[in-house]
């Protein structure tokens, strides 16, 4: 089986009419990945995107939707980035090219040859799972394994947009560890580190809606990205995470006002994006309620009115 460190076994996705190859095909690759099977196009569509394989065998010639049609279908899935592979019984120089062309990796032909299968469809998982891996190393933070601050740049832009096209209200969290140098002062910085990864496994295990992003935007600070969302249910949010933390009750044992344990502040704005505005000013906005929190005490939630 087939492994990379936090990425588990590899997952083949076989989407062929024929039960008979589905069956030789599993059997020639179940010792190098978890296998699924699809009967036809459609249902191969809905499989790809609900199970995200590494590797989709693709049988070409299926009634119904056939193998390129689902090929191009797959394609224009913006986060679709499994390796396909053709499966045909064609070894015509025109249907090699026409299989690249609608952008699969490789194909592998009828009847199945076990070592050439087996070699060429190990290579592109294993290609497709060190691609994984590395983006997953390219967007994440390496202390607290939350997403950074690269992809948050990249996300607020790209659901920005989203929201600009469904007219939907785009909500976005700041949020500040409370007396934090004081925190590393007293503990010690490697305490300091174990807090920080405390937090963000707090704001993760809170953020449970579809589509909600938690980043580390730098230092002892984090954002999330809060999808079709209001102000007034960005502030709810808000005050609930502040509970959150009020519940997790971990201990900070040199805060000028007393308070025994560790707290956050909160900064969020809110809108519906507009031609005329632009993501950044929500982010200046929740950047700015963030600072009222802090001005009002600390350990708070402040809706920032999205404006100038
Ligand atoms: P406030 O309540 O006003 O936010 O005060 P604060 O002390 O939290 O804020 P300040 O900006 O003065 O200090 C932030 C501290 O966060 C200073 C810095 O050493 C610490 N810090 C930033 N990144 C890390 C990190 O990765 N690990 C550790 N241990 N500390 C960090
Ligand atoms: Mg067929
Ligand atoms: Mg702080
Ligand atoms: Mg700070």
């Amino acid at each position: 089986m087939l492994e990379l460190p936090g990425q588990g076994k590899g997952v083949i996705l076989i989407v062929d009419d024929s039960k008979m190859n589905q069956q030789i095909l599993s059997a020639m690759l179940k010792d190098i990945a978890e296998i699924h099977c699809a009967d036809h196009g459609e249902e191969g569509v809905m499989m790809a995107q609900a199970l995200h394989p590494n590797v989709i065998l693709l049988d070409v010639e299926m009634p119904g939707m056939n193998g390129y049609e689902v090929c191009r279908v797959l394609k224009q899935k913006p986060s679709f980035d499994s390796a396909i592979m053709f499966v045909t019984s064609h070894t015509s120089e025109e249907h090699e090219i026409r299989a690249l062309k609608e952008g699969a990796v490789d194909f592998i032909t009828k009847p199945f040859k076990y070592e050439i299968v087996k070699a060429r469809v190990s290579a592109h998982l294993m290609l497709n799972m060190q691609n994984h891996f590395l983006r997953n190393l390219v967007n994440h933070d390496g202390l607290t394994g939350v997403f950074n601050r690269r992809h948050f740049d990249e996300m607020i832009e790209q659901e920005w947009r989203r929201h600009l096209r469904a007219q939907a209200s785009l909500a976005l969290a700041m949020i500040d560890v409370d007396f934090f140098k004081l925190y590393n002062d007293s503990l010690g910085h490697q305490a300091g580190d174990d807090c920080l990864k405390a937090v963000a496994k707090c704001l993760s295990k809170s953020s449970r809606r579809p589509g909600e992003i938690v980043t580390r935007y730098g230092g002892e600070e984090f954002a999330i990205i809060l999808p079709t969302t209001t102000g007034d249910e960005a502030l709810k949010f808000g005050q609930w995470l502040c509970e959150q933390f009020a519940q997790l009750a971990l201990p900070h044992p040199a805060r000028p006002d007393g308070v025994p344990i560790v707290t956050v502040s909160i900064g969020l704005s809110a809108t519906v994006p507009s031609l005329l505005t632009q993501a950044q000013t929500l982010i200046r906005c929740a950047d700015h309620a963030l600072y009222q929190s802090k001005e009002m005490g600390r350990n708070c939630a402040t809706f920032g009115l999205f404006g100038d």
